[in-house]
């Protein structure tokens, strides 16, 4: 599935519908270039499970966490050059715990990763356009 936006809004209202259908053990994979809206998404995907907190991009802390319906596990592993750092995180705790995991930068690791990922894929298309591809997802976004 590919969807268009074009503002930082609209991509904010596709993650509140990708939330909407997110279940305990999901995983996503979310890549795309710096600026791409990565972060945008996931903060519309929190909203969907019902958190209200400030998302910010974990970048230096790797992991932060949200309770929502369900807890949100929100990586960003650009910085990763070890493994050992994520293990030593709790990673395999997190992805296969009862929460939601999303992992910027994922392809970075994607090794590890089980094979039935959420994939979704970013890219910058015009100044406030975003293109965002959807890939391994069967759901209907309402
Ligand atoms: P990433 O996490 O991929 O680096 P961010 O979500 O942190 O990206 O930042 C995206 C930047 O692009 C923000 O400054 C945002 O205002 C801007 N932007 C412009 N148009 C869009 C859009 N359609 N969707 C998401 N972000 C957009
Ligand atoms: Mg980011």
């Amino acid at each position: 599935m590919k969807i268009i936006t074009n503002s930082p809004e609209e991509t904010m209202d596709i993650g509140f519908k990708i939330g909407k259908t997110l279940a305990r053990g999901d995983i996503i994979n979310l890549n795309g270039d710096l600026g791409a809206g990565k972060t945008h998404l996931v903060k519309g995907i929190a909203r969907g499970l019902n958190i209200y907190d400030d998302i910010t991009s974990p970048t230096f802390t790797i992991v932060n966490e949200y309770m929502g319906d369900i807890p949100l596990y929100h990586f960003d592993v650009y910085r990763i050059d070890d493994l050992f750092e994520l293990y030593e995180i709790g990673f395999e705790e997190y992805i296969y715990g009862n929460g939601v995991s999303i992992i910027e930068w994922g392809n970075s690791i994607k090794d590890i990763l089980p094979k039935d990922v959420i994939d979704i894929e970013m890219k910058v298309v015009g100044e406030e356009r975003r293109e965002i591809e959807i890939i391994n997802f069967n759901r209907e976004l309402i």
